[in-house]
């Protein structure tokens, strides 16, 4: 068990579990300090940011609880606490009506371009090791996380570039690329948004 330092000793997966835990517990920390400075929680920033940065057909409340790991409930419940606030809107999916969109309102928008620099201080933590260091770490977390994306643990929305699905450039001038998943033409600044389904096409 990854607790017990004598059995991390002899096992790497061992090793890198606790540490990969010791960093979650000080993402928890810092990612709490920044949101209480901004008169947020860590969920709620996490909801506005999903809203902006996601693809709007996309931007549920269900790829929301997946995209934090929590359950449906607990997600409506944050949602709710920001609609009530007047940043987020909530509609039934044309197409869906069990499916629930989120929107930002103009003031959601307002309180996204003041997150900017939210998640600084674990940019800032990194600055002092080396691109070399950086540059292996990125490659074994990547491993980490698809292993992890794999078992069903976490969920990676990215755009719609290095996706298995991605068509690029293959229709017209308003809608020029094709996702082969949704069988649909997209614009390119929606190809540019986050999408829960991208599939990557790099294997690590
Ligand atoms: S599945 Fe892939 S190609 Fe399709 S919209 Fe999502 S990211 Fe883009």
């Amino acid at each position: 068990m990854i607790f017990d330092p004598q059995h991390r000793k002899s096992n790497r997966s061992a090793r890198i579990g606790m540490a990969l835990f010791r960093m979650s517990q000080a993402i928890k920390k810092v990612t709490q300090a920044e949101s209480n400075a901004l008169g947020f929680s860590p969920v709620q920033i996490q909801a506005l940011l999903f809203t902006y940065y996601t693809r709007s057909d996309v931007a549920t409340i269900g790829n929301f609880a997946n995209s934090i790991g929590t359950t449906h409930v607990t997600a409506v419940k944050i949602v709710n606490g920001l609609v009530r606030q007047g940043l987020i809107t909530k509609t039934q999916k044309p197409e869906d009506r069990r499916v629930t969109l989120l929107c930002l309102t103009e003031e959601g928008k307002e309180t996204v371009s003041k997150l900017k620099h939210w998640g600084h201080s674990l940019e800032e933590a990194l600055h002092p090791i080396s691109d070399e260091a950086l540059a292996n770490f990125e490659l074994g977390l990547g491993a980490i996380i698809s292993a992890m994306e794999k078992r069903g643990h976490l969920v990676v929305s990215e755009p719609c570039l290095g996706c298995i699905h991605f068509c690029p450039n293959t229709g017209d001038a308003d809608a020029p690329h094709y996702c082969k998943l949704i069988q649909k033409y997209l614009s390119h600044e929606s190809s540019l948004q986050a999408c829960p389904e991208h599939t990557s096409s790099f294997e690590i």
